[in-house]
């Protein structure tokens, strides 16, 4: 039983807190992704749960026993980071055995571990390579290697694949995942690309400013954002956003957008006369001459099967993603239709999510 229960972890730099009030569990065997950028708490909230940080105030459980002042070493834990500081004078056998050999483990069972884990990462072709002459994806599947022997009880992982190119990175997420699947070892990653992380994650904890805003799998995050932010940092295009003042009252099923009537998903609260904003994802947004939300079209961006065209309404410009067959021409009026399911609607002030059918059951903090 591995899991990973972090309870009201909260940590401060003097004034500054870095981490704030955090609660969320990892169930036993869950790949976790903390998403969010530069300085929102990602790392900070990682090497706590590793044993390198001591919070301020919370607890963390490992497999339910309380790990929070326990060192990095009593807890059954690997860390992998994104530097991954691999011996150059040794080959790569040695090196993944390495930490097996520091800890006086048998050579009979590091031989067995190394070469089980050679198996599982596919590198049996490399294990008498020395390291130095080794690509960045075999680097760092050595630097995989070696927190696998260790046959822990969780993973923690710090952009592992920050230093690749993207292409690459594409590739090690796929392999990263395969491998995930294939241990089932409860698994916290640390990254800033959203990619990374819907490709890979079975939950996301999106973050911001020390505090996570919200957590959920990426489908959920994706289609159910709370708040304008994860609406925003999730998706790409990310979400359209579209500002319009009137007040909507409960039950309602329809915004006012200008001279346009607007289906979308009713509405569980009343929401006074404010500034709202209406959300639309690119993909939700099709071409309709008779609509009344009108606008010109701005310029299209072709993406092979798909396309994006920005268009300029007075809402702002609004980007739509159609198949690349669709024929618009650069300056030409449109008509542009949601598809009333998918809108999301937030508060103008704060960016929370008012609470429509499209968002029952989520909660809002
Ligand atoms: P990045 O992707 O850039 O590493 P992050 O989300 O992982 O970002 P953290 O490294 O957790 O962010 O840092 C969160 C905030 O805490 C940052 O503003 C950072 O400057 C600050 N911080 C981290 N460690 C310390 C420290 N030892 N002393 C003071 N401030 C710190």
């Amino acid at each position: 039983m591995a899991e990973i229960r972090v309870e009201n972890l909260h940590k401060s730099f003097g004034e500054f807190v870095a981490v704030r009030n955090s609660n969320f569990t990892v169930e036993d065997g869950e790949f976790v992704v903390l998403l969010g950028p530069s300085g929102c708490g990602k790392t900070t909230t990682l090497r706590m749960i590793a044993g390198l940080e001591l919070p301020t105030s919370g607890r963390i459980l490992l497999g339910g026993n309380d790990v929070t002042f326990k060192r990095a070493g009593e807890r059954d834990i690997a860390f992998v980071f994104q530097l991954f500081a691999l011996y150059p004078h040794m080959n790569v056998r040695q090196n993944i055995g390495f930490p097996l050999k520091c800890e006086g483990v048998p050579r009979s069972e590091i031989a067995r571990r190394v070469t089980e884990a050679a198996r599982i990462l596919r590198i049996e072709h490399i294990m008498n390579k020395p390291v130095s002459g080794l690509s960045g994806g075999d680097r760092q599947r050595v630097a995989l290697g070696r927190a696998i022997v260790r046959e822990p009880m969780c993973f923690l992982m710090d952009e592992p694949l920050g230093a690749l190119d993207s292409e690459f990175r594409h590739v090690m997420c796929g392999e990263l995942r395969g491998l995930h699947n294939r241990l089932k070892a409860t698994t916290v990653y640390v990254t800033h690309d959203q990619l990374e992380a819907m490709s890979m994650a079975d939950k996301i904890a999106v973050m911001s400013g020390g505090l996570i805003e919200q957590f959920g799998s990426p489908q959920e995050i994706y289609q159910r954002p709370v708040s304008m932010f994860v609406a925003d940092f999730i998706g790409s295009p990310p979400m359209n956003f579209l500002k319009f003042e009137s007040g909507i009252a409960r039950g309602s099923a329809e915004a006012r957008l200008g001279d346009a009537v607007v289906p979308m998903p009713a509405v569980h609260e009343d929401v006074a006369p404010a500034k709202l904003v209406l959300g639309v994802r690119p993909e939700h947004i099709r071409f309709d001459d008779a609509s009344p939300l009108r606008g010109s079209v701005y310029g299209a961006e072709y993406l092979g099967t798909t396309q994006i065209i920005t268009v300029d309404t007075e809402f702002g410009q609004i980007k739509a993603r159609t198949n690349s067959h669709i024929n618009v021409a650069t300056g030409s009026h449109v008509g542009l239709r949601f598809n009333a399911d998918r809108l999301s609607l937030f508060r103008g002030d704060g960016g929370r999510a008012v609470n429509s059918a499209l968002y029952e059951g989520v909660a809002h903090g």
